[in-house]
């Protein structure tokens, strides 16, 4: 890994990755992202072979409050994920890239096409994976992906 750069004014993290993509969205200018999680990140970059967008990064206290309402100790908050969109891969492709680069947690948006990926695990090591539909709120994974399949078949 090379040493974080300037490029064009942007702290350069990876590769593909500069530190004001991951600055909190109200503003506060909280960017503070763990770095592990970036170079996780590279990797699903590296593989998908497309550019994504970073719909949520970092996320201080009042705007995860504002966002997601109920939960506390969101990944977001913790620095530790990303809620990601690539352009030209379906969630499907970007679900199995994922898996393969071993997220400690995946969350599947299929009404968004969106990935949430985090890289910070329930105590017990194993992965936490789930899925979310606007106005059902939670649900599982596989019934996300299903959904999905329906949705574009
Ligand atoms: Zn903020
Ligand atoms: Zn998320």
């Amino acid at each position: 890994m090379n040493e974080p750069r300037q490029a064009n004014g942007r702290e350069r993290l990876t590769t593909d990755y500069y530190r004001d993509e991951f600055a909190c969205k109200c503003g506060c200018g909280d960017d503070n992202i763990d770095l592990d999680h970036v170079v996780r990140l590279q990797r699903f970059r590296s593989l998908a072979k497309r550019p994504n967008v970073i719909t949520s990064g970092v996320r201080c206290a009042n705007h995860n409050k504002a966002v997601s309402g109920v939960i506390k100790n969101s990944s977001h908050v913790l620095r530790v994920a990303t809620d990601n969109v690539v352009a030209g891969r379906t969630l499907c492709e970007m679900l199995e890239i994922a898996q393969e680069i071993g997220f400690k947690g995946i969350g599947v948006y299929p009404e968004s096409n969106m990935i949430h990926l985090d890289s910070k695990g329930p105590q017990s090591g194993k992965r936490r994976t789930w899925g979310f539909l606007r106005n059902t709120g939670y649900i599982g994974l596989e019934e996300a992906m299903q959904i999905f399949e329906r949705r574009h078949t």
